[in-house]
Formats: structure tokens, C-alpha cells, sequence
């Protein structure tokens, strides 16, 4: 029905992206402001790349899509921010996401085990954050906009949050998340995945 994906993975090149190429990158990883990781390569190279930037201070952003129902624990304990859906929620902790109430209770769940913060993204209902500084779910709403494709729309806003957690580092959560959401919520009224991603001249100025 409308607005709902069925995405295809070819992996190709993605899986033979191996250890000795993070070696290689290891000063670019260690030096960088933040790291985003996901799963679309081999997970225990992404794994490891978390781990060295989190052993050198650097801020870790992961997001584990395509979902694993038997995830590393390890991915949680090296994420500062845990950012996924509500189907990789749903995959994660065996709890659908139909409403707010269920996602603050898996964004709870998956902060237990062990990230700094939780953001579970909601389509249409923007995101819920839960951090171990504020435990209580807060709902953070997306703005009203015609949707016309939505994908891509997860990856818009996993980007925007990494350019703020490096650019905006003092800003408050909350703030980078309502802008994050902002600028998702721009892609989505594009067709396409890349080419729905909005360049920063074309966004409101008060997003910088
Ligand atoms: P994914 O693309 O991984 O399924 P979501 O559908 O949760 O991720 O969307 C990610 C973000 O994109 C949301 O948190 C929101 O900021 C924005 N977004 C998605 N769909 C809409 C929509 N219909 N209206 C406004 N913003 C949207």
C-alpha cells in the first residue's frame, strides 16, 4: 500500500569490505568527529569499526539495518547512539511497534542493553528518544508534509543526525533529533532515495 518499501539488497562489493581495509582506514576512524555503522556490510567488520572509534572517544552512531534478530550484544555497549526503525525494533526485541507507548517500551529495552541513547524512528510520527541522562521516552513529532516515497527517508535522517553530532556537538539531543527529523521529513517529499536528499542550500537556514 502507499508508503510502504519492499527494498532488495544486492550486497556485491559491501561484503568484501574486510578487516585489513579497516586497518588501512584506522587513522581516518580514530581522527573522525563520528562514526556511523550499519549492517549492510559483513556485521563483524562494522562491529570492530565501532570499536575503534569508541576506544578513541569518537562518537558512535549505529544503525542496524538490514535487522539481525541475534544482534552482538557488543553493538550496543560501543553505540552512543542507537538510532532504528520500528520493523528493526520489532526484530531486535520481539516487540511490534504499533503505537508511542510501544516504542518508548522497546527504546527502553534496547537502551538496557547497554547504548548511551535510543532513537527509534516512527515514518509520520517522527522519532522516540530515550537516553540513559533521561530515561523517560520522549516523543519527538515530525512535521506534517505530503509524503510522496518514503525510502531512503531512515538513512536521510541517520545522516543529518551524524552532520550534527560533528557540526552541533553542544546542541541539546532533543534539538539535533527535531532537526534530523526536519530534514528527513524534506526526502521523503521527493521521489527516489539519493535524489530525494535535499542539498543544505535548499533547506531552511535555521536548520544550520
Ligand atoms: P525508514 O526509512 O528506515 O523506514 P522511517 O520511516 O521511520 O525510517 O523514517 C525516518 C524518518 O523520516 C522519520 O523519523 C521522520 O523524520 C521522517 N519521515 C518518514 N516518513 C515521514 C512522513 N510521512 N512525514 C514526515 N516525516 C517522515
Amino acid at each position: 500500500s502507499l508508503g510502504q518499501n519492499v527494498i532488495v539488497i544486492v550486497p556485491g562489493a559491501n561484503l568484501l569490505l574486510n578487516f585489513e581495509d579497516l586497518r588501512r582506514a584506522s587513522d581516518v576512524i580514530c581522527k573522525a568527529k563520528v562514526v556511523v555503522c550499519q549492517l549492510e556490510i559483513n556485521p563483524a567488520v562494522s562491529l570492530e569499526a565501532l570499536k575503534m572509534a569508541h576506544a578513541s572517544q569518537v562518537k558512535t552512531l549505529f544503525n542496524p539495518a538490514p535487522a539481525l534478530a541475534d544482534l552482538d550484544p557488543q553493538f550496543y555497549t560501543h553505540s552512543d547512539v542507537f538510532c532504528c526503525n520500528e520493523t528493526e525494533a520489532e526484530i531486535l526485541t520481539g516487540i511490534p511497534v504499533g503505537n508511542l507507548e510501544d516504542a518508548g517500551k522497546v527504546g527502553h529495552m534496547l537502551l538496557e542493553r547497554g547504548c548511551k541513547l535510543v532513537v527509534v524512528t516512527l515514518g509520520a510520527e517522527g522519532c522516540m528518544m530515550i537516553s540513559v541522562e533521561e530515561p523517560i521516552p520522549k516523543h519527538v513529532p515530525a512535521g506534517k508534509v505530503r509524503a510522496v516515497d518514503t525510502t531512503g527517508a531512515g538513512d536521510s535522517f541517520v545522516g543529518a543526525l551524524a552532520f550534527y553530532l560533528a557540526y552541533y556537538p553542544k546542541l541539546p539531543m532533543e534539538e539535533m533529533i527535531r532537526k534530523s527529523n526536519c530534514i528527513a521529513s524534506v526526502s521523503v517529499q521527493a521521489s527516489g532515495t539519493q535524489s530525494s536528499y535535499p542539498y543544505r542550500k535548499d533547506l531552511p537556514q535555521d536548520l544550520f
